[in-house]
C-alpha cells in the first residue's frame, strides 16, 4: 500500500538545484512539508518560493552537510518548525574527475566528505528524531549507477557511491526494528549542472568531442540512448518516501534506462 505524503515532513539536502530540487518540489506537490537544505540560503529560498506559490509549505536552512553543527542545527530547525522529520533525502553531492595518478588528495577528501560524511551526519541527526517520534522514518540516499559500476576518472565518486550502499544496509538493520527504512536511489546520467560541467571536462581528458562524451561515454550502455530525468528520480524518491510498510529496506533502485541491470 502506498501511503500519502500528505502532512509528512521531508528534508532534502542539496535541494537548491538539479535532482534535489525536483525531489523537493515533487514531494511538496504530493502534500509534504519541505525543508530545503543547501549551501546558499538565497538559492534555497527560490525553491521555497516555488513551493509556496504552488500552495505548499517549506522553509530553507543553511546547511553544509560536512559541517556537524550546521547539520544538527538544520535538522533541529526542521523539527522545531514542523514538529518532526519523517523523510530524509541525503542528496547533496559533487563530481570531480581526474585520472587516478593525478587525483589531488584534497579533491579526493573533499568529495568523500560531502557524499559520505554528509550522509552520515544527516542520518545521525535525523534518525534520533525519528526514533524519538516513534513513527519510524524513511531515509533515502542519492546513489548512482556508480554505486554498482565504475567509470574512468571517477575514483572518488565511485568509491563514495559504493560506500552509500554499505551505510544504507547498516541503517536498514539498525533502524528497521524501529520503523526506519534506508534505501539508495541510483540514477543514470541526468542533465543537471553537475553533469553539464563534466561534458567539456571529459572531452578534454579523453580527447574526444562533447557529442562523443554524451553518445559514447555517458549514454553508451543505456538500452535506448536516453538521459534519465530529474522527474524520473523524483518519482522514485517519492515512492520510497511514501511507501507505507517497512518491507523495502536496505535496497538500491537503479533508474538508468537499463545502463546497469542488477
Ligand atoms: P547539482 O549540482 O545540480 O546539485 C547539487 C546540489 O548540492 C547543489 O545545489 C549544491 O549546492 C549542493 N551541495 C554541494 N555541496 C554541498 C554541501 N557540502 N552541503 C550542502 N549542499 C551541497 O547536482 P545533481 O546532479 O542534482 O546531483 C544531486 C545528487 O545526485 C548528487 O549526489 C549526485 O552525485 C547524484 N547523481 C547525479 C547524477 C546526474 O547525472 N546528475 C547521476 C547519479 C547521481
Amino acid at each position: 500500500m502506498i501511503m500519502s505524503l500528505k502532512g509528512k515532513v521531508a528534508l532534502v539536502t542539496g535541494a537548491a538545484s538539479g535532482i534535489g530540487r525536483e525531489c523537493a518540489l515533487n514531494m511538496a506537490a504530493k502534500g509534504a512539508k519541505l525543508v530545503i537544505a543547501d549551501l546558499s540560503l538565497d538559492n534555497s529560498n527560490l525553491v521555497v518560493d516555488e513551493i509556496k506559490k504552488a500552495g505548499g509549505e517549506a522553509i530553507a536552512v543553511n546547511m553544509d552537510v560536512t559541517n556537524e553543527a550546521q547539520v544538527n542545527e538544520g535538522i533541529q530547525k526542521c523539527v522545531d518548525t514542523f514538529g518532526a522529520i519523517d523523510v530524509l533525502v541525503s542528496n547533496a553531492g559533487i563530481q570531480i574527475v581526474w585520472p587516478i595518478e593525478e587525483f589531488p588528495f584534497a579533491d579526493w577528501k573533499k568529495l568523500l566528505s560531502i557524499h559520505l560524511d554528509g550522509a552520515f551526519l544527516t542520518t545521525q541527526a535525523a534518525i534520533k528524531h525519528m526514533y524519538a517520534g516513534g513513527n519510524g522514518g524513511r531515509i533515502i540516499y542519492m546513489g548512482s549507477v556508480h554505486s554498482h559500476e565504475a567509470s574512468k576518472l571517477k575514483a572518488a565518486y565511485v568509491t563514495a557511491k559504493h560506500g552509500l550502499l554499505g551505510l544504507a544496509r547498516v541503517v536498514a538493520k539498525e533502524g528497521g526494528p524501529k520503523g526506519v527504512t534506508a534505501n539508495v536511489v541510483c540514477p543514470g546520467f541526468v542533465r543537471t549542472p553537475l553533469v553539464e560541467k563534466q561534458i567539456p571536462q571529459q572531452a578534454a581528458e579523453l580527447h574526444i568531442t562533447e557529442q562523443e562524451v554524451i553518445k559514447n561515454v555517458m549514454l553508451k550502455d543505456t538500452v535506448d540512448g536516453e538521459f534519465t530525468t530529474t522527474e524520473d528520480i523524483a518519482e522514485t524518491v517519492a515512492f520510497l518516501a511514501g511507501f507505507d510498510s517497512t518491507a523495502i529496506n536496505g535496497q538500491s533502485i537503479i533508474v538508468s534506462h537499463g545502463w546497469f541491470m542488477q
